[in-house]
């Protein structure tokens, strides 16, 4: 392929990823986004696998490693439920941070690149320095966030004494021995200020995310997003390729667009998120044990009752939230709303921006059951409807529906905005047990005068709904 065809195919492929993203914000078009994002991507890596960069002697390995990385994604892909998809993504940022390291290493060590003057070798070891150390920081950050959302590392944030005055340190460091690489005369003497550098950057990584706590973590899942598309970036300039420099780009802003919106939708300042500290450890019911005692009565309901109250009701609003996902519920969910639409019941879904584990998880979900989309409401669209609602049914949810984020300036989940299902003449929470949710706080919502508990596994409780509102 001739360099010419192959920038134009790149700027195809950049034109079909721009598309990709667009379709990409809304669940109608969210297919369609996809298969220009598959399209991009296949002559992406067509250009440059055919393209004037590579030589017929690297086409072998090419074809090895595509085999390889393409079964593991596969098997990944298959085997990966759909509540672990935060995990896998994490992993998957490590790893573009690991492939920007090596490839800053790669670069350096390669003695074939001509520089006609020292001024573009200066700016091409700094954008490898850069590089490695976007890398290195994503790397590390995405394995942490890995365990932390997998469960293998507490949510609690680690705050070392003096944080802020370490990463600072830290970071002066970095620029010393920076210096120290742009001045070595050979390879051999700039290998160890860029090792320095790798191992402090490595560091820090490990210790951003730890000093941020489980209830933040969704920002940082998206963050680390936006680091692995400047990583991406800085390996383009590191290997000269456009197409890697403009993708990393947009993946980077979008991360970090998405970042600003899901701060703004848990009521945090995203500078405060990152400089870590905030939330308490996931899965702990927080408030409870510090009260030592459960915080009130809650009167239970039996599926039957639900499903008299909702055949009853003349508007339904439905929150799903992570139990949804868990139970796999949403098909079921899908036959009760049918049932209920066709004999004259108004039943619209609540979304909550960080509903589920995953940004979009719950339009995911409803979208696979076949839910009308012009039935599924985000929280900004609904919020001011619950108080002329009949049945606000909570399913799986917890602490999107928490009233503690508007009533107690003291809990940890303080000032994130929240779907007001309590303002609803009944709530029926869904759920198998008084335990806390994501955040690890109590939910004084289990406790109001017209909620009801509807104790059980998601799915088997909407059967069971369904079974009677069929009878
Ligand atoms: P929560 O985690 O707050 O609550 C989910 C509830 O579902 C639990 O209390 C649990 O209670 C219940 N549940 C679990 N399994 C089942 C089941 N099989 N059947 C019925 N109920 C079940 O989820 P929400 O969706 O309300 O809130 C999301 C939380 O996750 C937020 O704190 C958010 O910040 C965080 N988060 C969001 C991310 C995102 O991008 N969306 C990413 C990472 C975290 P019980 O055990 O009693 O059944």
């Amino acid at each position: 392929m001739t360099s010419s065809l192959a920038t134009v195919s790149y700027i195809g492929a950049t034109i079909l990823f721009i598309l990709s993203l667009g379709g990409l914000a809304h669940p109608e078009s969210a297919r369609r986004g996809n298969l220009f994002g598959i399209v991009g991507m296949t002559i992406a890596v067509l250009a440059t696998v055919l393209g004037p960069q590579v030589t017929s002697a690297g086409i072998p390995w090419i074809i090895g490693a595509l085999a390889v990385g393409g079964a593991i994604g596969l098997i990944a892909a298959k085997k990966v439920q759909m509540t672990q998809m935060p995990e896998l993504v994490a992993l998957m940022h490590s790893l573009v941070g690991l492939a920007a390291c090596l490839v800053g290493f790669a670069s350096y060590v390669d003695t074939s690149a001509v520089f006609p003057t020292a001024a573009e070798k200066a700016i091409h070891e700094v954008e490898i320095y850069v590089g490695i150390f976007i890398g290195a920081v994503t790397f590390s950050g995405s394995l942490i966030a890995f365990g932390k959302l997998s469960g293998k590392i507490g949510g609690k944030p680690l705050l070392l004494p003096a944080r802020h005055a370490l990463n600072l340190v830290g970071l002066l460091v970095v620029i010393w021995f920076g210096r120290g690489f742009l001045n070595a005369h050979d390879i051999h003497a700039g290998m160890t200020p860029l090792l320095v550098m790798t191992v402090i950057a490595l560091l820090f990584g490990i210790h951003m995310v730890m000093a941020i706590g489980g209830a933040d973590m969704p920002v940082v899942v998206s963050m680390l997003n936006s680091y692995s598309g400047w990583a991406a970036a800085a390996t383009g300039f590191m290997l000269s390729n456009d197409l890697l420099i403009v993708v990393g780009a947009l993946v980077g802003s979008s991360g970090a667009i998405l970042s600003y919106i899901m701060c703004r939708a848990m009521n945090r300042n995203f500078i405060s998120v990152i400089a870590g500290g905030f939330g308490s450890g996931a899965g702990a019911p927080a408030a409870a044990s510090a009260a030592g005692e459960p915080q009130g009565e809650v009167t239970p309901i039996s599926a039957v009752d639900t499903a008299e109250l909702l055949r009853e009701a003349k508007s339904v609003v439905i929150v799903p939230g992570y139990g949804m996902a868990v139970a796999q519920a949403q098909h079921v969910v899908c036959e009760i709303v049918n049932k209920l639409r066709q004999s004259g019941v108004k039943v619209r879904f609540g979304i909550h921006p960080v509903a589920g584990r995953m940004p979009g998880h719950m339009n995911v979900l409803l979208a696979e059951a076949k839910v009308p989309y012009d039935i599924v409401l985000e929280m900004d669209e609904i919020n001011d409807d619950f108080s002329d609602t009949d049945v606000a049914m909570v399913i799986g949810a917890n602490d999107i529906v928490n009233p503690a984020a508007q009533e107690d300036p003291g809990s940890p989940i303080a000032g994130m905005p929240v779907l007001e299902v309590w303002k609803a003449k009944t709530s029926i929470v869904m759920k198998r047990s008084m335990a806390s949710g994501y955040a690890g706080v109590d939910n004084p919502l289990f406790y109001k005068e017209n909620n009801r508990m509807l104790f059980g596994d998601a799915r088997k409780m909407l059967d069971e709904v369904l079974g009677a509102l069929s009878a």
